[in-house]
């Protein structure tokens, strides 16, 4: 049973299944069950590295996560993170190291998120996210931000404690919206970022800003950058995306008209398509879709009717 949120009937959005796994949270805090969790026979891990795990391709054009035994993991006391149950009761530990494993075949390869994160199973999926987001928290929060003083991992990863002060961080997420714009005469709104390669328009997005409703912040975001004025939001969905701690909350946004005015500066240029406009684009080359695994790609298809065409 598939448990990704699906938008309104269309392709599942990657990265967003639970893939059965359950986080078990409660064990967090709980040194003695986590120790005889991490040297139960059953229990698998893998190394996370640079946002990346060892992925091996299973023939089918998918792929799966390598994951080994505890008792074959190399030594790493002090940066194992705790993710959790799967429905046999196998649980799972991811380990931050600064490289990946060598492995004796060939078969396995270094991949991340982006590359990976639609090929996975939706429990793969869910671990690696997981580990990746930690992971990412983990690097870049290694001093106190109250006191300056080295701090250090606690909780299977998801707390890190300041020992000079006794402040006490969780992981962050940070909240941004990605919005397809839509006009009154149905056409949507793509923009091209100003470093994307040539050809490629997406959505528009951008973070939240403290003291801001994220309605405020899709108002805000596409008068910005293209100059539309935006009537009524609607919320669709969201997906975790750790490049490194977004959490991207995907909406449609009515435009009050098709007047635009790109910024220059985060946006180059902005277009209105039609179906028939952006399917034409998508034949000559002309437009790249965006990438899979994105929920950029599930907003655009949501107006669409169909899949987008693979890159
Ligand atoms: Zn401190």
């Amino acid at each position: 049973m598939s448990t990704t949120p699906a938008v309104r009937g269309h392709r599942p959005i990657a990265l967003t299944a639970t893939g059965g796994i359950d986080r078990a949270a409660h064990h967090r805090l709980d040194e003695a069950w986590l120790a005889a969790a991490w040297s139960h026979p059953t229990t698998r891990c893998f190394v996370v590295s640079g946002g990346q795990a060892l992925v091996e391709d299973t023939g089918d054009g998918r792929a799966e996560l390598v994951t080994m035994p505890s008792f074959d993991a190399p030594l790493t006391e002090a940066h194992r993170y705790f993710l959790g149950i799967d429905e046999e009761g196998v649980r799972y530990f991811a380990l931050q190291k600064d490289a990946l494993p060598g492995r004796l075949d060939d078969a396995a390869r270094p991949a991340g998120l982006r590359e990976a994160g639609a090929l996975l199973s939706e429990r793969d999926a869910q671990l690696l996210v997981h580990a990746v987001a930690l992971e990412n928290w983990q690097r870049m929060h290694r001093f106190c931000s109250r006191c300056g003083k080295r701090t250090v991992i606690a909780a299977a990863g998801h707390i890190r404690r300041c020992p000079a002060c006794g402040g006490e961080h969780y992981p962050r997420t940070d909240p941004a919206v990605i919005m397809l714009v839509t006009a009154p005469d149905g056409r949507v709104l793509l923009g091209r970022q100003v470093h994307w390669p040539k050809g490629r328009f997406s959505t528009l997005a951008g973070f939240v800003e403290p003291g801001e409703s994220i309605e405020q912040a899709v108002v805000r975001e596409a008068g910005e950058e293209a100059g539309v004025v935006i009537e009524r939001v609607e919320y669709v969905a969201s997906q975790p995306w750790p490049f490194p701690s977004s959490l991207m909350l995907g909406f449609v946004a009515h435009a009050a008209s098709t007047e635009i005015r790109v910024d220059g500066e985060e946006i180059e240029e902005a277009r209105w398509f039609s179906r028939a406009e952006l399917r034409a684009a998508f034949a000559s080359g002309e437009v790249l879709p965006p990438s899979g695994v994105s929920i950029a790609a599930r907003l655009i298809e949501l107006w669409y009717g169909e899949p987008l065409p693979v890159r």
